[in-house]
């Protein structure tokens, strides 16, 4: 087999554990790769990828111009060419609707606290790129913003964005966006999430060397002055990371869910101990 053809043949097999899966619906998601310098194999627009035959695949040029195939490439093309300006590491680029991690794209939720060691060593933090319409140029513009420091991105009420050095790895990070955003899910309705300390997630971050991982950007020293940077309307250059520091623990309760502790500083009351006071109050009112 050429390596055209083992390409073609691995798009289809991807658009098919997409479709299976349940990540997209109807014609939704779309994947592409490089072929050669100059040369990108996409899949086309209007067509389901869970029944994707290798000859329906188009190639262009890294402007998007169509060069082979007798269907037009994906709509949301535009998106792809940007992510191949600003990675020349990338090979391959996947998009999908996985219904939970875009549950979480559409509540504004990124997918950037500290919970699961494989996912900081991997993927780091997964931002939310700013909504922006389908197919046009606002998508590879709120992308651009994230793309030099993520391998993974919700996109604001549409989707997620996964890229990789080869086509498999851009499609397993798809995978590991929509498993991470389904645990996420049940420890937020059991009420609550240890998350793993500052000082761990150094150390995770130092096992991506041993293992060799290349992930885009370090994780930010300093996630408030990031973010400060980001709102600022800056590029990221670093992954946010919500992880308190530990002081000696390496899981620390999350103190967003109300379950840290008596020593935060904050008083919680049960109804009847509020009610208790509110009379205690009016009486001495009176
Ligand atoms: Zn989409």
């Amino acid at each position: 087999m050429t390596a055209e053809a083992e390409l073609r043949a691995g798009i289809v097999e991807v658009g098919r554990r997409m479709y299976a899966r349940g990540y997209t619906a109807s014609n939704d998601g779309n994947i592409s790769a490089r072929l050669e310098p100059g040369r990108l194999l996409m899949t086309p627009k209007s067509v389901c990828k869970g029944f994707m035959t290798p000859d329906m695949l188009c190639i262009t040029d890294e402007h998007g111009r169509k060069l082979e195939g007798d269907r037009d490439p994906s709509s949301e093309m535009l998106m792809h060419l940007e992510v191949y300006r600003q990675r020349p590491d990338v090979q391959a680029v996947v998009h999908a609707h996985p219904p939970i991690a875009t549950g979480f794209a559409v509540a504004g939720i990124p997918l950037d606290r500290a919970v699961l060691a494989e996912v900081l060593t991997t993927l780091g933090s997964i931002p939310i790129a700013e909504y922006a319409t389908p197919s046009t140029r606002e998508l590879p513009e709120a992308v651009r913003r994230y793309i030099k420091a993520h391998d993974g991105m919700l996109l604001a009420n549409h989707g997620a964005l996964t890229v990789g050095g080869d086509l498999f790895s851009a499609y397993y990070k798809m995978e590991t966006i929509e498993h991470f955003a389904k645990i996420s899910l049940v420890a937020r309705l059991l009420g609550r999430e240890n998350l793993i300390a500052r000082e761990e997630v150094d150390r995770l971050q130092g096992l991506r060397g041993t293992y060799g991982i290349k992930a885009p950007a370090p994780i930010c020293a300093d996630p408030a002055d990031a973010l400060a940077l980001l709102d600022a309307g800056d590029p990221a250059t670093c992954q946010i990371v919500q992880a308190p520091a530990g002081a000696g623990q390496r899981l620390v309760p999350d103190p967003a869910s109300g379950r840290a502790g008596a020593d935060d500083g904050e008083i919680r009351l049960t109804y009847r101990e509020l009610s208790a006071l509110i009379e205690d109050a009016v009486r001495n009112l009176r």
